[in-house]
């Protein structure tokens, strides 16, 4: 029952890094349990750093104002912008989008994908290097994407079936966290170089799973979340947030989401 449960909902969503349902990461059945938590043992951490490190600066969170019906973000260069199914983009673009030097699996070629917001660029870099020193060889499958050409995808599917079909189909313009230059999906050969829900049983996606919060970035869409986040579990999605919010979101095996249920505003 659990089972159909899991395979329905997976049915309904769209994974975050795809433009479209044909776009869609290869999937695998395999539905291994979780693995224990990984906790990590916080031996100081006493009342006042859990409470200090739940208060959070005003500015850090979203502002927004609703446009036709859309909650749309107003201050999205904020490096902890909530970007989701309730939370989008207008139609902005990052202004520091650089190429981190970093293996890429498509190669060389300069396109929009192969950027990142600077900070996220260079996190990516120190955590790719570190990676490569544990033995764990990784390459980057796709950084940002802009609000215009998820436009063209959608417009172009909403003519041939007009918008309310489109919206099962493809991701509506402005929801896609790629949007903010501040996500990334992690391949490797052992993924053949595709986003695979494998990869969260393979080396490369436990390292990531393990790590990835010591140079600022958390596993957007964990497994067993999916109602929360509105998408299917995406070992290979990682979003940069500093390294301060990764760590505590780390520590208590939250999402983003749950990370802003739980900060207080100062
Ligand atoms: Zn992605």
């Amino acid at each position: 029952m659990k089972h159909f449960m899991y395979a329905g909902l997976a049915a309904l969503l769209l994974t975050g890094c795809s433009l479209s349902a044909q776009d869609q990461p290869a999937k695998t059945d395999q539905q291994k349990p979780q693995s224990a938590s990984q906790k990590k043992n916080t031996a100081d951490s006493g009342d006042k750093k859990s409470a200090s490190e739940l208060q959070l600066a005003a500015r850090y969170f979203n502002k927004t104002k609703t446009v036709e019906g859309k909650q749309v973000i107003q201050n999205p260069s904020n490096i902890l912008a909530l970007v989701n199914k309730t939370y989008i983009l207008g139609d902005y673009v990052p202004k520091d989008l650089v190429r981190p030097n970093v293996q890429f699996s498509f190669g060389d070629q300069d396109i929009e994908k192969s950027y990142l917001r600077k900070p996220a660029a260079q996190a990516l870099e120190e955590m790719f290097a570190a990676a490569k020193q544990d033995g764990i060889d990784l390459f980057m499958a796709s950084g940002y994407r802009s609000y215009s050409r998820q436009k063209n995808v959608f417009d172009a599917e909403s003519q041939k079936v007009g918008e309310e079909q489109a919206e099962q189909a493809v991701a509506i313009p402005g929801q896609s966290e790629h949007q903010t230059g501040l996500a990334a999906d992690i391949t490797s050969h052992a993924e053949n170089f595709l986003l695979t829900q494998k990869m969260g049983e393979d080396k490369e996606g436990i390292w990531l799973a393990k790590n990835a919060h010591q140079y600022g970035f958390i596993l957007r869409y964990p497994k067993n979340k999916e109602r929360i986040t509105k998408y299917e579990y995406e070992p290979w999605h990682f979003r940069y947030v500093g390294k301060k919010a990764a760590a505590v979101i780390y520590k208590h095996g939250w999402t983003l989401e749950e990370y802003f249920q739980h900060v207080k505003k100062i």
